[in-house]
């Protein structure tokens, strides 16, 4: 591994070291645990003395390869790999806070992320304070003497804003606290939040990671006494990433950069349609130059992603309307995949989120969540005009 590779290659030439049968594609180790020479080096192993698997609980040669790759993107020092996105984000937290401490979040965070804010904290005594999107600069009033880090997903889901990484780290770097990103939506391809002053930085590697809607994973990479302390708790919890899921997702980052590119370049074309389109109310990418935080967008985002947010007149009739009438875009809660995602965040994803925040995040009735595929953009307009019109 060099560092000083490019991003597209260390995706392809981050290897599992090769075995004596000389293979090119590295083999999945299926295997629960590993053996050892005699008791000395199984004590050694055991004792942290000598850095080797012991138990695919602990580490496997797929998921640290999976993990290696995941630093060398996001310039993290090091990474622990989770079953799914949520088991990173839970086991981040469960490793990083303790009874009495309080968090400060994005009100505009994933659902099951908003779920564990409001529905388990409170149960351990942790408690936590939202801030809005358009609200950045007063996140600094919400700190507190037992705040213990500041949480951001960025852009946002579903409604795309974009959080300025900057100045988010000087607030937490100036009272003491940690930055944690949820950097999903844009990938380490697009977006690095390390190089912006994040100390850690989740993935769920389920989305865009992965790219073709097979299997969950998830990661947290960062500051390497972090880890340890997120290693050592979810070795005895048992969150982690299992060598087949790891093999999957650690041949898709191969993959990531050109799929990436396609991606957001059918974004931007579908998001700049959908400007000019009579039934759309608004729409928000964040590299079309309408979008409020465009140039925070353009400062820490190589492109726009793969997400587009818009509103379709008429609302939950309209949005309605829209769903049924669309004939190849698949309907679904995923994203980041090949196939072109329609997704209500209104009557799905958020559905359970109570109706005030849901207004505070910027979800209406009539928003469609788009997120774009692989198939040709001229077939992925079509159809959404269409539904549009129908
Ligand atoms: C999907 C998602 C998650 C959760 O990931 P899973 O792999 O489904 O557990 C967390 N954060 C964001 C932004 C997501 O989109």
């Amino acid at each position: 591994m060099n560092e000083k590779k490019n991003f597209e290659t260390l995706a392809v030439r981050t290897q599992t070291e090769t075995t004596q049968f000389s293979e090119h594609s590295v083999p999945l180790y299926l295997t629960s645990g590993f053996v050892f020479e005699d008791a000395e080096e199984m004590r050694a192993s055991f004792a942290e003395e000598k850095q080797r698997d012991l138990y695919s609980r602990y580490s496997n040669p797929n998921v640290n390869e999976f993990v290696d790759k995941i630093c060398l993107m996001e310039g993290a020092e090091a990474g622990f790999a989770f079953a799914s996105g949520m088991a990173a984000i839970f086991s981040t937290f469960g490793a990083l806070l303790s009874a009495g401490d309080h968090v400060v979040s994005c009100r505009s965070v994933f659902g099951a992320t908003h779920g564990l804010f409001t529905k388990y904290f409170p149960k351990w005594n942790i408690q936590s304070s939202y801030f809005d999107v358009n609200d950045v600069e007063n996140v600094e009033k919400l700190i507190q003497p037992n705040t213990k880090f500041i949480y951001a997903e960025t852009p946002t889901n579903p409604g795309v804003d974009v959080l300025d990484l900057e100045v988010l780290s000087k607030i937490a770097k100036k009272h003491g606290i940690l930055l944690i990103i949820d950097n999903c939506f844009a990938t380490p391809y697009l977006q690095q939040p390390i190089k912006f002053g994040a100390d850690l930085v989740i993935h769920s590697a389920t989305k865009l990671i992965d790219g073709q809607g097979r299997v969950l994973g998830g990661i947290t990479v960062g500051n390497k006494d972090l880890i340890r302390e997120i290693y050592l708790f979810s070795r005895l919890t048992g969150p982690s990433l299992s060598a087949f899921n790891a093999w999957v997702l650690s041949k898709s980052l191969e993959t990531l950069a050109v799929r990436a590119d396609r991606q957001c370049d059918n974004a931007l074309k579908l998001a700049e349609f959908l400007e000019s389109h009579p039934k759309v109310k608004w729409v928000k990418y964040p590299f079309l130059k309408s979008h409020p935080q465009y140039e925070i967008a353009i400062k820490q985002m190589k492109l726009g992603g793969t997400i587009v947010a818009f509103e379709v007149e008429g609302g939950v009739d309209g949005g309605r309307n829209f769903f049924d009438n669309i004939k190849m875009c698949s309907l679904s809660a995923n994203l980041g995949d090949t196939r072109t995602i329609v997704t209500h965040p209104a009557s799905t994803t958020h559905a359970k989120v109570e109706p005030e925040v849901k207004l505070a995040v910027g979800i209406t009735d009539g928003m469609v969540r788009c997120s774009l595929g692989l198939e040709h953009i001229d077939d992925i307009i079509a159809d959404i005009k269409q539904a549009l019109e129908a």
